[in-house]
C-alpha cells in the first residue's frame, strides 16, 4: 500500500467525468487500498479515485476515520438508487483546503456498487453517511461540492482560492 497524492482545486481531473469501471483487477483493489490508506492519513471520511487522479469510477467512505472497520465502505463504480429528505450541513472536502460551507443533501440514500471481489452490494446511510456517500459519489461525475453553492457563495470560494486554482491550472 502507498500514501498517493491527492490533487485540489483547478486540476482538469477534478471536473472530468470518471470512467466505469470494466474489471476489478489487481490495478483497481491496489488503487482501493491505496485511497484507504490516503484517507485515513489525510484525515478525511471519505475518497474518490478522482481525487487522487485517477478518472475511474471507485470511491472510499469511512465516517468513523478508521476507528470501526466495519464503518468502511469500498465502492466500485457506485450509484444512487434512491433518496429521501433534505438536510443542510457544514462540508468540506480533502480537494478544496479549509473551505466549509452549508450544503443541502439528501437525509437517506441507497446506494448500489460492487465490493471489490465484484459482489453487488448495497450500502443505506443516514445524515453523515449519506452526506459523504453523495459528496463522493459527484466527485466521479465531476463535481464539488461548492457547485452545489449558490453562484454567489461559489464565486467567493473561487476567488479565495484563486492561487491554487491558477497554479493547478497552469499545470
Ligand atoms: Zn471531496
Amino acid at each position: 500500500m502507498a500514501l498517493r497524492k491527492i490533487i485540489t482545486i483547478g486540476h482538469p481531473t477534478l471536473v472530468r467525468k470518471a470512467l466505469l469501471i470494466e474489471v476489478i483487477d489487481q490495478e483497481v483493489i491496489d488503487l482501493a487500498h491505496d485511497m484507504v490508506e490516503t484517507l485515513l492519513a489525510a484525515p478525511g471520511v471519505g475518497l474518490a479515485a478522482p481525487q487522487v487522479d485517477v478518472s475511474r469510477r471507485l470511491i472510499v467512505v469511512d465516517i468513523s476515520v478508521g476507528e470501526d472497520p466495519a464503518s468502511l465502505h469500498i465502492l466500485v463504480n457506485p450509484e444512487i438508487v434512491s433518496q429521501e429528505g433534505s438536510v443542510v450541513c457544514e462540508e468540506g472536502c480533502l480537494s478544496i483546503p479549509d473551505v466549509h460551507e452549508k450544503v443541502v443533501r439528501p437525509h437517506r440514500v441507497v446506494v448500489r456498487g460492487r465490493n471489490l471481489e465484484g459482489d453487488e452490494v448495497r450500502v443505506e446511510g443516514e445524515d453523515y453517511l449519506a452526506r459523504a456517500l453523495c459528496h463522493e459519489i459527484d466527485h466521479l461525475d465531476g463535481r464539488l461540492f461548492i457547485d452545489r453553492l449558490s453562484p454567489l457563495k461559489r464565486a467567493l470560494v473561487k476567488k479565495r482560492l484563486r492561487k491554487e486554482i491558477a497554479r493547478n491550472e497552469s499545470r
